[in-house]
């Protein structure tokens, strides 16, 4: 595997970032995760738009304009002959001797790229016959969830409880009672009549980029869509629940704290979405 490097293509056992690097000990740093599929990028400039903003709210800068970035991301996806896989790019604030203020001298911020194989034709079918299991954990997460931030502690606890509790995918509860999103995934539910119900984004959730496109095929298919809080309860009731995010395309949940949702398979709707997304990718 090769991996982008501030400036250079190097083999991944020869890629490193330097130990006083904000990102390595403060995690001082957004990310974006992409998909490919059939060699290209998915969704690439609303991800470029959602990590101008991550940068911008954190008062970092941009190592390079989005002409160059786009270059340098396909060019990973190239060197390491990805047709279906997962792009991951961070940039950190840099490196500067560790203080907690920004450094007086701004750093030039560090970016890295890589990318994986990842078989999307066995997540979609995986998503038509089974669906994944959830479990519903507090979210301790803090205030601005919308900075796609590499401090992702809370996040990796609670996947880390719910696959303890032999599920995939946490999902978070507020105080309220209110689902928020998964550890690494939005959260939707169908009501009875049919309705997708998905928290709306200035809500301290990742505005996701499949959430997005999901919503706009839905509302393609004449899908009913709201954009709301629902708690835990009213969630474990709905007809289907599903998930979405770049790695899990649209997701059936069949099951939340070891209860069905629905009849505890993948249902009609999200079914349908599944497919719609899929044509979406493909096209
Ligand atoms: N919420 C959180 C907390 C996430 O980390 C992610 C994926 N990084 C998502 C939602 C899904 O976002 P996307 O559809 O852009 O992958």
């Amino acid at each position: 595997r090769i991996a982008y490097v501030n400036g250079a293509y190097v083999p991944m056992s020869e890629a490193c970032v330097h130990i006083d690097d904000r990102g390595y000990q403060f995690a001082d740093g957004v990310y974006e995760g992409v998909s490919v599929r059939h060699g290209k990028l998915i969704d690439l400039e609303p991800h470029l738009d959602r990590l101008w903003r991550s940068l911008g709210e954190l008062q970092m800068m941009a190592p390079m304009d989005r002409g160059p970035m786009r270059l340098v991301l396909k060019e990973v996806v190239r060197r390491n002959r990805i047709k279906d896989g997962f792009l991951y790019l961070q940039i950190t604030r840099g490196v500067a001797p560790r203080d907690h203020p920004f450094p007086a001298q701004t750093p030039w911020p560090a970016m890295v790229v890589t990318a994986k194989r990842l078989n999307f034709d066995a997540v979609m079918d995986r998503a038509m016959t089974q669906g994944v299991a959830g479990s519903s954990q507090p979210d301790i997460r803090w205030g601005r969830c919308d900075v796609k931030s590499t401090s992702l502690l809370p996040n990796i606890l609670a996947k880390q409880a719910a696959r303890e509790a032999g599920a995939f995918e946490a999902v978070m509860v507020d105080r309220d009672g209110y689902v928020t999103e998964g550890s690494s995934t939005n959260i939707w539910m169908v009501t009875k009549d049919g309705t997708l119900v998905t928290r709306s984004t200035d809500d301290n959730i990742l505005p996701g980029i499949t959430r997005a496109s999901v919503m706009k095929v839905a509302r393609d298919l004449q899908m009913k869509v709201e954009e709301r809080a629902f708690t835990l309860e009213e969630a474990k009731g709905a007809a289907e629940m599903f998930l979405t995010s770049s790695t899990s395309c649209a997701m059936p949940i069949v099951s939340l704290d070891g209860q069905k949702i629905g009849d505890g398979t993948p249902g009609p709707v999200a079914k349908r979405l599944v497919e719609a997304y899929k044509a979406f990718m493909d096209a």
